[in-house]
């Protein structure tokens, strides 16, 4: 309730890290809340980022370091300006209108997941602006779990570190973030939604650029000889099958290609697409195909030139955690131990996981229960935020119980 109503929203179009010098209002609070817990290692920096430690108070000398993580920021996509959380302690199961909104109407039947919540307690928005329970709810159970630890030194555990980022909904994440600095082995991410939850693949992620060339003449003089750029462009993107490949026309685990942007002039456009699969030949062959179509269309226009670039963006998290299958497993088991079912989803875009995996950190993502994110009607269950905070607390002493054994087999 305290943490949606600073604004952190962050801005796209930014180029300072963070992107917006707001995000920090909340850093300086966390960190003021973490030291205030007992925590004696916590510092924040330039950037945005909070990074704290729980030092380990288990004999065992071999724990891996364990990160949880969340986002500090909130989507650019619906305002994040002077939210104001309602905490509805019993909710009954019938519509709830937003109150400064009245077009805006939480119901049962447009989010069946309120069902389970009946007799519980959720929290809405009041219908201007976001919710920002993603990730502010993944703050917030990061936050109660390490008041837990602080309360309760008998519960045994590793080194746990503590990170909290700016950034994330603009893919910024993990821009500036100090690996070595961090120093954990393995991490999660309290970023994910229904309880029970747990996501260990994303998409694998390109962007890739067509260029095309035309031959540009005096338009007065120009039969037979002028090649218009922008109407290639155009046709490239006419050329795109209707009813598949699109976001617009696939699910589940099918990959796409979505035209983002088209700038130009007559003499040159350039049209960006990115490219989406969970597997790296499924996304070769998404490459091989729209280069193939482009050639083909570009043919049609003669003395017109297209060069076709490709942009890394991200990787599939799964191709990583693979490796690892322990940090997956463990919080299956944590999260059956708060009497939750797993329920493993993939993840229809990227993470910081999906970084953080390639950048020397593991790193799948636990619900925390967030819902209808990004939008006015974004609400969550406080019973599931307590059940992931819940899941935190196992899945630490879970790393604790295998400790030695564990890294011995792994030779870490
Ligand atoms: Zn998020």
């Amino acid at each position: 309730m305290r943490y949606v109503q600073i604004d952190t929203q962050s801005d796209p179009t930014a180029n300072t890290h963070p992107t917006t010098e707001k995000q920090k209002d909340l850093s300086k609070l966390l960190a003021r809340e973490l030291r205030g817990m007992g925590i004696t290692e916590v510092e924040t920096d330039d950037y945005g980022y909070v990074y704290a430690t729980i030092p380990a108070n288990s004999p065992k000398k071999n724990i891996p370091v364990i990160c949880f993580c969340s986002h500090i920021d909130t989507a650019p996509d619906c305002s994040g300006t002077h939210v104001k959380p309602i905490h509805h302690r019993y909710y009954d199961g019938k519509d709830i209108v937003l109150p400064d909104d009245a077009t805006q109407v939480l119901s049962i039947r447009d989010s069946p997941y309120l069902k389970q919540h009946i007799g519980h307690g959720i929290i809405t928005a009041s219908g201007a602006t976001l919710l920002g329970a993603d990730d502010k709810s993944g703050v917030a159970v990061v936050m109660e779990a390490a008041l837990f630890f602080m309360q309760n030194p008998a519960v045994p555990h590793g080194e746990i570190r503590i990170l909290f980022t700016p950034d994330e909904e603009v893919g910024k994440g993990t821009a500036k973030v100090d690996m070595q600095k961090l120093g954990a082995t393995f991490g999660y991410t309290l970023d994910g939604g229904s309880a029970g939850s747990l996501e260990d693949e994303t998409f694998s992620a390109d962007g890739a650029i067509i260029t095309i060339e035309g031959v540009i003449v005096h338009p007065g003089y120009a039969k037979g000889k002028l090649v218009n750029a922008l109407k290639v462009g155009g046709a490239v993107l006419d050329a795109l099958p209707k009813n598949e490949w699109s976001p617009e026309t696939t699910e589940g685990r099918e990959g796409f290609v979505h035209p983002v942007a088209m700038n130009g002039i007559a003499e040159k456009a350039i049209i960006q697409f990115i490219v989406r699969d969970f597997s790296l030949a499924g996304l070769q062959s998404h490459h091989e195909k729209l280069k193939a179509l482009a050639v083909s269309v570009v043919q049609q226009f003669p003395g017109a030139v297209m060069h076709y670039a490709v942009q890394e963006q991200y990787r599939n998290m799964k191709q990583v955690l693979d490796q690892h299958p322990q940090v997956v497993a463990y919080a299956e088991e944590a999260i059956q131990r708060t009497g939750l079912n797993v329920i493993k989803e993939s993840i229809r875009g990227g993470t910081d996981g999906s970084r953080f995996s390639y950048i020397g950190m593991p790193c799948p993502n636990i619900f925390t229960g967030m819902q209808n994110i990004h939008s006015k009607l974004e609400w969550i269950g406080t019973r599931d935020m307590a059940k992931a905070a819940e899941t935190i607390v196992h899945l630490s002493m879970i790393w604790e119980e295998r400790g030695d054994a564990q890294l011995s087999n792994q030779g870490i």
